[in-house]
């Protein structure tokens, strides 16, 4: 009996040392094919074999046919490397109502300008002054500022709010129409020519969060069933590529990239082609920021343009700015909406910001609809906007 133990320990020591070599192959494999900077998903190291040589030495002695083989499966280790599975992200339906409450506390300026009207005893000059000051600060704008002002002056009495519901009614009312909810906030991704990928293009300043819409972006797309291409045209950093792959890579969607230093135009022609040879339903397509004159800026968005359009048309070009970022965003907003077409914003950062009258002010100035927003760091933390719900965050309802 003693021997068929031996035997039992032989195999299970030999079958061991077989997986970790196997193990240690594919790990070194797949560290290759990873990028560096994801080291949530770096491989665990390869663990040395449990079993300790001398328990092994025996096997010399022991005849090689051995008959009892089930041990061994047992004795398999798990597989140490764990192949970084595509994530499924979220369904875009329940994004609002997991995010609002983020509005709810960021929006302060704007909530406090709200509460401190209806709760003041009596509603003179310096009350609708104060509410004034704290709207401007709110990022609000002066244009919609004045008119929120006069259309409430119209509607609440002197001698303060004497019905705070209905008060609050007319607040709900009078927001909502300065967010104008008859804009469309849809994103165009009906190709021009059928079989073609639409393309969306992701302009704005260095550090406003262009690279983290587009990877959030291609998981809402990816969430309805759609296929998506991403084309790294920030060619600044090598970095930048590399962080929108990894993006990609997540919900296992391609990256088309180039070297650093390489023509943006030229990545993002090449992104464009691969989608549509591939027949993918969208292509995003990131750009850096770091421009410093209006003329480069104009030369090199208007390049990336014009070359992506020799394969097909663009349909829609994001503007991502940094809700956080007040006037120097609005200042920053105005120079890229003289150089290229915008057909909506991106807010990013709302979760960050205490001024969510940047939201009306922006797209009044601009004229156009304010189509998504970033509300915090998390991977699924991108939502359309829905105006209703963010005047609804505003009142803390
Ligand atoms: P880019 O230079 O325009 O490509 O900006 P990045 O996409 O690299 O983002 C810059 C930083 O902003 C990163 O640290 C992001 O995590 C952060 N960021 C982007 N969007 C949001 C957002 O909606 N909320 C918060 N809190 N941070 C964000
Ligand atoms: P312009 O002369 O600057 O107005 O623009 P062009 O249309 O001549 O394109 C200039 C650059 O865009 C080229 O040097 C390429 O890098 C890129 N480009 C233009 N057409 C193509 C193309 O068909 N394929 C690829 N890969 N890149 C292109
Ligand atoms: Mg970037």
């Amino acid at each position: 009996m003693d021997w068929f133990f031996w035997v039992i320990i032989g195999v299970i020591g030999v079958a061991i040392i077989i997986a970790s070599i196997i193990i240690t192959i594919d790990g070194r494999k797949q560290r290759e094919l990873e990028a560096e900077d994801t080291p949530e998903l770096e491989p665990t190291e390869v663990e040395p074999p449990v079993v300790a040589p001398e328990e092994v030495e025996p096997l010399g002695d022991e005849p090689v046919a051995v008959e009892p083989v089930p041990p061994v499966v047992e004795a398999e280790p798990e597989p140490a490397v764990v192949e970084p599975a595509v994530e499924e992200p979220e369904a875009p339906g329940s994004r609002w109502a997991r995010l609002r409450r983020r509005l709810a506390t960021s929006n302060n300026a704007l909530a406090r300008a709200l509460g401190d009207l209806l709760s003041a005893d009596k509603l003179d000059e310096e009350v609708w002054d104060d509410f004034e000051m704290t709207l401007i600060s709110s990022d609000l704008g002066v244009g919609p500022t004045t008119e929120l002002t006069e259309a409430l002056r119209k509607e609440l009495a002197i001698d303060g709010v004497a019905d705070p519901a209905k008060a609050k009614q007319v607040l709900r009312r009078e927001l909502l129409k300065l967010v104008d909810p008859s804009l469309d906030r849809s994103l165009n991704l009906t190709p021009a020519k059928d079989g073609d990928p639409a393309v969306v293009l992701v302009v704005g300043v260095n550090g406003t969060g262009k690279t983290t819409t587009v990877g959030k972006l291609a998981r809402v797309l990816v969430a309805e069933g759609k296929t998506v291409t991403l084309g790294a045209a920030d060619t600044f950093r090598a970095a930048a590529a590399e962080q929108l792959a990894t993006w990609g890579e997540r919900v296992g969607v391609e990256t088309i990239r180039s070297h650093e230093g390489a023509d943006p135009a030229s990545v993002a022609f090449d992104a464009v082609a691969k989608g549509v040879d591939n027949g993918v339903d969208v292509v995003i397509v990131d750009t850096a920021g770091r421009l410093h004159t209006k003329t480069g800026l104009m030369d090199e968005l208007g390049k990336v343009k014009r070359v992506i359009e020799k394969k097909a048309p663009v349909n829609e070009v994001l503007l991502v700015l940094d809700a956080t970022t007040g006037q120097n965003g609005m200042t920053q907003a105005r120079i890229f909406a003289e150089v290229v077409d915008v057909t909506g914003i991106v807010l990013t950062k709302l979760d960050g910001s205490a001024k969510g009258g940047i939201v009306i002010q922006v797209q009044r100035e601009l004229g156009v609809p304010v189509k998504l927003v970033g509300l915090g760091e998390g991977v699924d933390d991108l939502a359309p906007f829905d105006p209703e719900g963010f005047v609804q965050g505003i009142l803390g309802e």
